[in-house]
């Protein structure tokens, strides 16, 4: 099918492919589970999903053979999991910062207060009925 397609030089040592509606086709990465980053063109209306489109497509690079199919899946779920636990992390780490923020500010109102009513009890309030 990329026979019948034409190439215009692009920037870069890649030259960019023109599809047969005359547009440039920008590189792409597959995410497909037959082909894991495996890096392709295509007509650029294809992902639209609106219009109308050639059916220009060509791989860029070799097929994945099965083992690093299987590495890269590995890899794949491996870091969906770190994401996941780092994701985790995060919010364990904002409740804990948000938690020392309340402990501080409360602490300073408690400390506020003592110093109150050890150096500033107004007049007219006996100091033994106070709890502490
Ligand atoms: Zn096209």
């Amino acid at each position: 099918m990329s026979d019948r397609s034409s190439t215009a030089s692009g920037h870069g040592h890649q030259e960019t492919r023109i599809c047969f509606c005359g547009l440039p086709c920008p590189l792409r990465t597959s995410s497909s589970k037959d082909n894991p980053g495996r890096c392709y063109v295509g007509c650029p209306k294809f992902k639209d999903g609106t219009a109308t489109h050639c059916k220009f497509f060509d791989w860029i690079d070799d097929p994945v053979n099965d083992r690093i199919r299987a590495m890269l899946s590995e890899l794949k779920t491996k870091n969906k999991l770190l994401e996941d636990q780092l994701r985790h992390k995060d919010i364990v780490e904002s409740r804990l910062y948000f938690l020392l923020i309340a402990i501080c500010g409360l602490c300073l109102a408690l400390c506020s207060m003592l110093m109150y009513v050890i150096f500033e009890v107004p007049q007219g309030i006996d100091r033994r009925r106070l709890p502490f």
